[in-house]
C-alpha cells in the first residue's frame, strides 16, 4: 500500500551505492488501519486451536526453507551482507520458527488436583490481543521472526515496523505467510520512521511492544510504552568483548576475533569489537589477527568469493570510518588501516585493526558497529572483567582459555546475558532465550525460547471446585485450605 504521508526514505544497494527504490512512509492513520485489521482478525485466530495453529506453523517453516535462498538474495541486496550469511540469518531464524512449531507444548500449563478438599487449581496462558515489533536494519529477517513466531503461535495478531533501510525481506515474509494460509490481519507489515514508531506506542490497540535496535531508542520504546501501560521488551546496542587468557590457544583466538569482528562488516549486536588481551598474550594475538586480515575477501555479497561486505549505508560507513581517522589522536595504534584499498562504488571499508585502545577513548566507548576491532591489553584475569562489568553495556562476552576453571569463574562473575566460552558470538539456540543486561535490554523478559512465550502471553490461574453432593454446606468463613 502506498503511504499516506507524503514522505518516503531511499533503498540502496550498498554494493553498487545506487538507489535502487524507496519506501512510502505510514502516516498515523495508516497505523491505525493496521492495528484494526490486527485486532478483527484477533477473535478467530484466538479460538483457533492449537493444532491447526502448529500444523501452520509446519507449513510456515516447509515454505521458508524451501525458499530461504529468495529472501537471501534480498537480503544481500538491501543490507550488503554476503550470500553465505544471508543464509546463515535465516536459518536461525527458521530455527525460532521450527521451536514454535511445539507451540502445544510450550502453552501447556500446570493442573493441582485436590489442591484443597475438593478443589483443583490450574493455570493457563492466554494471549495479549494485538502486538507489535519494532526491528532494525542489520538482520531484516531473523528479527523480526524472533517476534512474529513467538507472537502469532500465542495467539496474538502482530503488526511489524521493520528499518527502512531494508524493509523489502519483511514484505516477502508477508506474502509467504498468506501463502501458507495465515488467515488475513493477523500479521501486518507498516514501514515507517519515528511518525510510525511513535503512533504504535501511543496506540491503545496494542498490548506489547517489542523493539530492538539502538540503545538511546530502545530506552525511550521502553519508557514511552510502559508509560502508556504496555508491556515492552526493548533490546538496544552492545560492545562485546573478548577476553584471551595468557594460556589460550592464540591461533583459535585469533581466527575466532576475525570471524567475530568482521562478519557481517562488524554490523551484528553480537559482533566483538573489543579483544582484551591479558599478560603477555597481546603481541602474540596482534600479530595473529593481523595476519588474517588480508585473507578477508571482501566484495559483493553475491560475489561466492566474497566473505566480507559493505557498510549499510554511505553514512554509516564514513562514520565508521572516523573511528579509524581519530585513533591516533586519541592514543590508540592504527595496526591495519581499512580505509585503503576500497572500491570507489559502493559503501565499502576494509577490516581495521587497532592496538592500545583504552576505555577513555571514544573507538572503546562507542558501539562502533562496523569493521573494527579494537584490543586493549591489561595485566590481569581481575582488570579483564572489571572492563566488562564498568560497560554500561552488557550483551555478549566471551573468553578464551585451556582453564577450565577460569572458564567457569568467569561464567559466575561477569555481568552479560550471553557468554561464550571458547564461542565467539554466543547467540543461544532457539530453545533458550536471547538477551543482554544492562543498557543492551530494557525489560525484564528475553526475546524468544521461554521467555518469548511468556512475554507473549498472559497467565491465568482458575481455582475450580465441583460440589461432591454428599460435602457441599455454607460457609461463610474466609477460604482456607483444608
Ligand atoms: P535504530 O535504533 O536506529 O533503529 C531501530 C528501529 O527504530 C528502526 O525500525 C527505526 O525505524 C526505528 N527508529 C529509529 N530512530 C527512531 C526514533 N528517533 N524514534 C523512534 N523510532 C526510531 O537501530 P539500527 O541502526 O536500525 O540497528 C542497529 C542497532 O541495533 C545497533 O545499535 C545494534 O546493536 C542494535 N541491535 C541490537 C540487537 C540486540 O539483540 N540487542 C540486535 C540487532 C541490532
Amino acid at each position: 500500500m502506498d503511504g499516506g504521508s507524503g514522505r518516503s526514505g531511499p533503498v540502496y544497494n550498498p554494493a553498487t551505492g545506487r538507489q535502487t527504490g524507496a519506501v512510502d512512509f505510514a502516516a498515523v492513520e495508516e497505523v491505525d488501519a493496521a492495528v484494526r485489521a490486527a485486532r478483527d482478525a484477533y477473535p478467530a485466530w484466538r479460538e483457533t486451536s492449537l493444532a491447526k495453529r502448529a500444523e501452520l506453523f509446519f507449513r510456515i517453516r516447509e515454505l521458508l526453507h524451501a525458499r530461504r535462498e529468495e529472501v537471501a538474495e534480498i537480503l544481500v541486496r538491501e543490507h550488503g551482507k554476503v550470500f553465505s550469511d544471508a543464509l546463515g540469518e535465516v536459518t536461525r531464524g527458521l530455527e525460532v520458527v521450527e521451536h514454535c512449531c511445539g507451540l502445544p507444548t510450550l502453552l501447556k500449563g500446570e493442573h493441582s488436583e485436590q489442591a484443597s478438599t475438593g478443589i483443583d487449581v490450574y493455570s493457563i496462558r492466554q494471549p495479549l490481543g494485538v502486538v507489535a515489533g519494532i526491528t532494525p536494519f542489520n538482520f531484516p529477517a531473523m528479527v523480526p521472526m524472533w517476534m512474529w513466531a513467538p507472537g502469532i503461535a500465542c495467539g496474538n495478531c502482530f503488526v511489524l515496523k521493520p528499518s527502512e533501510k531494508d524493509p523489502s525481506a519483511s514484505l516477502w515474509v508477508a506474502e509467504l505467510l498468506r501463502e501458507a494460509g495465515l488467515p488475513d490481519g493477523v500479521f501486518n507489515v507498516i514501514m515507517g520512521d519515528k511518525v510510525a514508531v511513535d503512533a504504535l506506542l501511543e496506540h491503545p490497540g496494542i498490548a506489547a511492544i517489542s523493539f530492538v535496535g539502538s540503545t538511546p531508542i530502545a530506552r525511550y520504546v521502553y519508557e514511552k510504552a510502559t508509560v502508556s501501560g504496555k508491556r515492552c521488551q526493548a533490546l538496544g546496542g552492545a560492545k562485546n568483548h573478548m577476553i584471551v587468557l595468557p594460556d589460550a590457544d592464540v591461533d583459535a583466538a585469533a581466527d575466532a576475533a576475525v570471524s567475530a569482528g568482521y562478519g557481517s562488516a562488524g554490523e551484528r549486536c553480537m559482533a566483538v569489537s573489543v579483544v582484551v588481551a591479558v599478560g603477555d598474550v597481546g603481541d602474540r594475538l596482534v600479530a595473529a589477527i593481523g595476519e588474517r586480515i588480508p585473507k578477508v575477501k571482501v566484495g559483493d555479497g553475491m560475489d561466492p568469493a566474497s566473505e566480507m561486505g559493505p557498510l549499510v549505508t554511505r553514512e554509516h560507513r564514513e562514520r565508521v570510518a572516523s573511528y579509524v581517522e581519530n585513533a591516533p589522536a586519541e592514543g590508540a595504534t592504527v595496526v591495519v588501516d581499512g580505509r585503503e584499498g576500497v572500491p570507489e562504488e559502493g559503501f565499502f571499508l576494509n577490516p581495521s585493526l587497532l592496538d592500545g585502545v583504552t576505555p577513555q577513548m571514544k573507538a572503546y566507548a562507542d558501539e562502533i558497529f562496523g569493521p573494527v576491532l579494537g584490543v586493549t591489553r591489561v595485566d590481569t584475569y581481575e582488570e579483564a572483567v572489571r572492563l566488562v562489568n564498568e560497560s554500561p553495556y552488557g550483551n555478549g562476552v566471551a573468553i578464551f582459555t585451556r582453564d577450565g576453571g577460569a572458564a567457569r569463574r568467569f561464567q559466575f562473575d561477569v555481568q552479560a546475558g550471553m557468554v561464550g566460552i571458547n564461542v565467539p558470538i554466543p547467540v543461544p539456540v532457539a530453545y533458550y532465550s536471547f538477551g543482554g543486561w544492562k543498557s543492551s535490554l530494557f525489560g525484564d523478559r528475553h526475546v524468544y525460547g521461554p521467555e518469548a512465550i511468556d512475554f507473549y502471553t498472559r497467565g491465568k490461574v482458575v481455582t475450580q471446585r465441583w460440589p461432591d453432593p454428599a460435602t457441599s454446606r455454607v460457609d461463610l468463613g474466609f477460604p482456607q485450605t483444608r
